[in-house]
């Protein structure tokens, strides 16, 4: 009899669900609208018959099932299931519990990133590497740390948000109410800053206008557009700035580079290498592998399983989960 877990990727339009065994094979994968009316209120009854309903057609009795995992784009109290997610209206809500009792299964809940980062040290791109940094650069910027296999999230969840880390002293102003931080240079919404920036101060291209998005960018510097080019390495320049500073103080075993930024490929990451080659210190650069992600929008729901074993004392040489 196989054993199963549920994982849960709640995205601010889509939310992902992905049933899968204790032995990272996906049986079944499926999605709902992200539910944000009503401040997000309903949102977590639908995630649980969501859930609910696609184990009745498996056939699947909860007594084969370890739990449900969620990854959940904000701040995450782990420990006490509490989560802020501005960008579906929860703020301090107890979705752990509502879940829990809803489904009467064990639920865990934590952040996207950290849990993509897990995903990916699990059954990606970090697998045969117990320490490593993981970077998601898309809308925003997110990132993950696991340290000796465990997942490293700090006293109040903060650990390995890359995104805030300060570049610029008194830079453009962040959703989080500070200045300066990496995602307003790198992602999406930065890349448009920057090139905004340059065309009001007259500095023109003859490929992209104001209403140029981040992959407009990146196809015009692929093209040789030079002011596109100027923009995808300054990029590259703060990225590289940001993750030898975290390579140097964390010193990973590998950094892993996820996120719609894949889709640039080597028109960032080249210049991007050049940059973190320059900034980081060469003995946390000695056996330090850079690479991209492989899981792409999946790393997550592996996470969330991952979480569920982790938590349920699956990797730490049980192996049957604690009840
Ligand atoms: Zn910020």
């Amino acid at each position: 009899m196989a054993t199963y877990i549920v994982g849960v990727d709640i995205g601010g339009t889509t939310t992902k669900f992905g049933l899968l065994t204790d032995k990272g094979e996906y049986r079944d994968q499926w999605r709902i609208s992200t539910d944000t009316e009503n401040g997000g209120k309903d949102f977590p009854g639908q995630i649980a018959a969501a859930i609910d309903e696609r184990l009745n057609e498996h056939r699947i009795s909860k007594r084969d099932l370890l739990g449900v995992g969620v990854g959940v784009p904000g701040f995450i109290d782990e420990e006490r299931g509490i989560v802020s997610a501005p960008n579906i209206g929860w703020k301090n809500d107890p979705l752990r519990s509502m879940l829990a009792d809803a489904l009467h299964l064990p639920v865990y809940v934590n952040n996207d990133a950290n849990l993509a980062a897990a995903g990916e040290h699990w059954q990606g791109a970090g697998k045969k590497e117990d320490s490593t940094f993981f970077i998601t650069i898309g809308t925003g910027v997110g990132g993950g740390l696991l340290v000796n296999g465990e997942l490293v999230t700090g006293v109040s969840g903060t650990a390995g948000e890359i995104g805030h880390m300060l570049v610029v002293p008194h830079g453009r102003l962040c959703t989080c109410g500070r200045e300066g931080c990496l995602e307003e240079y790198v992602a999406a919404k930065g890349l448009s800053k920057s090139l905004r920036d340059y065309l009001r101060n007259g500095i023109g291209t003859s490929i992209l206008d104001e209403n140029s998005v981040a992959i407009d960018i990146y196809e015009a510097a692929a093209a040789g557009d030079a002011l596109a080019l100027h923009i995808v390495n300054e990029a590259a320049y703060y990225l590289g700035y940001a993750l030898a500073n975290a390579a140097t103080m964390l010193n990973p075993g590998k950094i892993i580079i996820g996120g719609g930024i894949s889709a640039a490929g080597n028109t960032l990451l080249q210049p991007l290498l050049v940059h973190f080659k320059r900034f980081v210190l060469k003995e946390a650069d000695r056996k330090l592998a850079l690479e991209t992600a492989e899981l792409g929008n999946d790393a997550g729901i592996y996470g969330a399983a991952w979480l569920v074993m982790k938590r349920l004392g699956y990797f730490d040489g049980r192996s049957r989960p604690l009840k």
